[in-house]
């Protein structure tokens, strides 16, 4: 196997690529918008769309999956290699809200392709990158000969990823069987930059609590009582400063035990990625770096875990003095958690730090959400090489680095569920506004994503057989 482009591949999407782009045009008009109840139809609409086009590209089998709230769409290609192994690819139909008011330059739902970018909402997140899959499987059709694809290919596009994908977990559970594969492509994700090819190795996991702690029956005179009775406030006060030791570490017992450490060759590669600190702190709006000692920033971001204070009130927030002792206080706390650590520990973990840190007199009540659990995939992982090496011959045979995802997603239900590793192909560069105003897609880009997954099936199906 050579790891240089191929001609007939290439020729083969460039002379698609002009229906391809007008085909994911007439599906960005569709403004499938999961958040607003007034974009119900359209989100079915996407989803009846995105079924007839994967039809029309050839799977034989393509539906729409009914959830509690938006409708996914699942699709299915069994190769005719009896021993092929089964590959998943993840990614949403839904987009997030986009009004031209907004700042908008042109409107959202009308796609306009200018200077090499097509501009719309969707457009990298993430229909344009779900969209890549089916001219690419055609592609590897048409330069291999094959009739059906040298992996047996499985879609699932979700219809309210942009919503906090609240009905995901229990669609993947209830179509467990149908969705077994031997590794999962998630493609709703970037690239470091448009010139440093990336592949994402993980994403962050994340749990978080509501901590509400309750003093005197109701606020009471701080001159008559104060010093003599605890105060709620302070008590949230001492929390938040016992989170975090001097160095930084969280400092809750138990907190990080079993986490997966980064090697030495990990910490050389992510060394090496043209991480620029004061551009990144102009991103951040943050005017210095802090945190755990003995980390760079990326590690601190990507692969260490994380204890953060969201929200603190109690007490007296009106216009001038109010001498109270308050009767009660809130915390609202979150923790990002990197692979080896288990959400229910944490939870665990974290009440026992708290409930030791109450004094009596202090009645505390503390409520957890439903976690994400974290997920990575080791850098030596057949089918991870098999992802950088495909895209190294669609980035003309340029040096492909590895990075992590310091936020959470429902990948993580399919490794969870599926029990499969979770890959990210994600060809979209930070400068593409997901969420923002004139979100773009790189058209250079998308082809480049079409070429990789060219080749990815077939270098997938070497790699996990
Ligand atoms: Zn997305």
């Amino acid at each position: 196997m050579s790891a240089t482009p191929d001609t007939a591949v290439r020729t083969y999407i460039e002379q698609h690529s002009a229906a391809f782009l007008d085909d994911l045009a007439a599906w960005l008009r569709i403004p499938s918008v999961s958040a607003q109840p007034e974009h119900d139809g359209d989100v079915r609409l996407s989803a009846e769309w995105l079924t007839a086009k994967l039809k029309e590209t050839g799977f034989p089998t393509a539906e729409i999956w009914p959830t509690d709230g938006a409708p996914a769409v699942f699709a299915e290609w069994p190769s005719t290699d009896p021993d092929a192994p089964t590959v998943l690819v993840y990614g949403h139909h839904d987009v997030q809200p986009a009004a031209r008011e907004d700042g908008w330059h042109t409107d959202p739902f009308e796609p306009v392709v200018k200077d090499g970018r097509m501009y719309a909402r969707g457009a990298a997140d993430d229909k344009g990158q779900v969209f890549f899959h089916t001219l690419g499987v055609r592609a590897h059709l048409a330069v291999t000969g094959r009739t059906a694809p040298a992996v047996n290919l499985k879609l699932l596009v979700e219809g309210e990823e942009e919503s906090g994908s609240p009905h995901f977990r229990a669609l993947v559970e209830q179509h467990r069987d149908r969705l077994t594969a031997d590794a999962v492509i998630v493609s709703d994700t970037g690239m470091w930059s448009e010139t440093t090819p990336t592949v994402c190795t993980g994403m962050r996991g994340l749990a978080d609590c509501e901590i509400a702690l309750y003093g005197p029956d109701q606020d009471i005179h701080s001159g008559s009582f104060g010093g003599a009775v605890p105060n709620p406030a302070t008590v949230a006060a001492r929390l938040v400063a016992g989170l975090h030791d001097e160095d930084e570490h969280v400092a809750i017992p138990g907190f990080y035990d079993g986490i997966v450490e980064l090697t030495d060759a990990e910490r050389a590669l992510l060394a090496e990625l043209p991480f620029d600190e004061a551009e990144w702190l102009r991103t951040a709006k943050s005017y210095a770096t802090l945190g755990e000692a003995g980390h760079s920033t990326l590690e601190r971001i990507w692969a260490r875990p994380t204890a953060e204070v969201n929200g603190i009130g109690g007490g007296y927030q009106g216009p001038g003095g109010k001498t109270i002792i308050p009767s009660s206080a809130q915390l609202k706390l979150s923790f990002r958690l990197v692979a080896g650590q288990d959400p229910d520990r944490v939870e665990e973990a974290v009440r026992d730090w708290v409930a030791t840190r109450i004094p009596a007199g202090i009645r505390h009540e503390i409520t957890f959400g439903a976690a994400t659990r974290p997920c990575l995939t080791p850098l030596d992982h057949p089918a991870l090489q098999a992802v950088a090496r495909s895209m190294g011959r669609a980035f003309d045979g340029r040096k492909i680095r590895f990075t992590r995802e310091g936020g959470s997603g429902p990948a993580a239900d399919l490794q969870d569920v599926l029990g499969a590793p979770v890959l990210f192909l994600g060809i979209s560069v930070p400068s593409d506004g997901w969420h923002a105003p004139n979100e773009k897609v790189e058209l250079d880009l998308l082809l480049k994503g079409v070429e990789t997954t060219a080749y990815l099936w077939g270098d997938l199906a070497d790699a996990l057989r």
